[in-house]
């Protein structure tokens, strides 16, 4: 068995003008169809040919580069694609919305710590929501293609919605202004989704 890329469920151009259809067709077809061939390259005769990737990223040996690169890359993709919707934007309800106010004490809260440690991460990586174990969420932020499923990673929640934030992702359209992208990205947060996965890590 072998990680495909998966396919988007909108367009590239679906995004705009928040995330522009360029970015995508690059980041999506050319950036995730190489952390995907190398993944499997990377676990090619190996005997984790048949685990899923959340088994392979919590038990990664940390000095596997090639496999902690490209299975995070892999992942955190997969998880972005699935984050966003051109139907996206909004407020969080529910359970998340509850959770959110009793782990920040607000959405505005939650929006600041998110947006500042998507700001803040210095060079290529993530901003990350994450959930523990009970209920309570975590925001964080790691480096390159690290996230927090990985031993002695980031908050150690399972990340429910990231936002990448390596040049390749807006340098297009933002230039220098990732703070511009960072807010921008709020447009197109599909909450309903990253509802599903609290329930479902939680
Ligand atoms: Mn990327």
């Amino acid at each position: 068995m072998s990680f495909e890329l998966p396919q988007l469920k909108y367009a590239h151009d679906a995004l705009e003008p928040h995330i522009d259809n360029r970015t995508m067709e690059i980041h999506h077809g050319k950036h995730h169809q190489a952390y995907t061939d190398n993944l499997n390259n990377a676990i090619e005769g190996t005997n984790l040919e048949n685990e899923n990737i959340e088994t392979i990223l919590r038990s990664l040996d940390m000095n596997n580069k090639a496999l902690r690169n490209n299975g995070g890359g892999y992942f955190n993709h997969c998880l972005f694609w699935e984050v966003m919707s051109p139907n996206g934007g909004g407020m969080p309800a529910g359970d998340l919305a509850d959770a959110i106010n009793s782990s920040f004490g607000d959405y505005d809260a939650f929006k600041e710590k998110f947006s500042n440690a998507a700001k803040t991460q210095f060079g290529s990586g993530w901003a990350w929501l994450c959930v523990h174990k009970g209920g309570k969420l975590d925001v964080c932020s790691t480096p390159n293609q690290d996230n927090s499923l990985m031993p002695d990673v980031g908050c150690g929640g399972f990340p429910i919605l990231g936002l990448d934030v390596w040049e390749h992702a807006y340098y297009l359209n933002y230039q220098n202004r990732r703070p511009d992208y960072v807010s921008a990205f709020f447009n197109v947060i599909d909450w309903e989704e990253v509802s599903s996965r609290y329930k479902n890590n939680k």
